[in-house]
């Protein structure tokens, strides 16, 4: 089946068209097309997934956060005390390169680091668009969290993504009274 527009992803990503292969004349649709042909679930967020961390490193090559001694440059705007810009309170912080790959993490960036740069928006990328409107939003939200645990979150779904959440808040919650 022609893929022409991504009008009807909602369905086309549904039981229904388990069986349908899709195809497009579109270059801007083939990685769309290419997701929408993967039936497995989880496979198909994997892919989805690390499309979109691909697409937002690309974008994103300029060091916007210009770290010197440990702080970022809100911080030192600020003439703030803390080190580790906001990543300061998370679990993986490394005091370096995040290497948890966290798709939320990746696309925030405050007024300070965006000063002289287009901010790149969610629905710039178009395989968001293949997500489900629970899996965006879960997406969109799950800071502070490794890769895997991310993908497992968008797979099992928004109740026990929730649970699972809440869960690692809590133990966020406990490091941050810690530190
Ligand atoms: S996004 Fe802003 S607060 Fe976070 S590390 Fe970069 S400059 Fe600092
Ligand atoms: S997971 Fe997010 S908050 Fe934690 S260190 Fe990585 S980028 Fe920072």
């Amino acid at each position: 089946m022609k893929l022409k527009s991504t009008k009807l992803l909602f369905l086309y990503r549904s039981f229904l068209f388990r069986f349908v292969k899709f195809e497009t004349d579109n270059e801007k649709l083939e990685n769309i097309v290419k997701a929408l042909n993967i039936k497995n679930r989880k496979q198909r967020i994997e892919f989805i997934y690390a499309e979109m961390i691909k697409s937002i490193s690309n974008y994103y090559k300029e060091d916007l956060c210009q770290f010197k001694n440990n702080q970022c440059i809100a911080q030192r705007k600020n003439k703030s005390n803390y080190t580790n810009g906001c990543c300061r309170l998370c679990l993986y912080k490394t005091g370096g390169d995040c290497l948890v790959n966290n798709v939320a993490c990746k696309m925030f960036y405050c007024n300070a680091a965006l000063k002289n740069f287009k901010e790149l928006k969610y629905n710039d990328l178009e395989l968001f668009k293949v997500l489900s409107i629970t899996n965006q939003f879960m997406l969109k939200s799950d800071y502070f969290t490794k890769e895997e645990d991310v993908i497992k979150d968008l797979n099992y779904g928004i109740l026990i993504g929730t649970l699972r959440v809440t869960y690692r808040f809590i133990k966020q919650f406990i490091y941050y009274k810690k530190n």
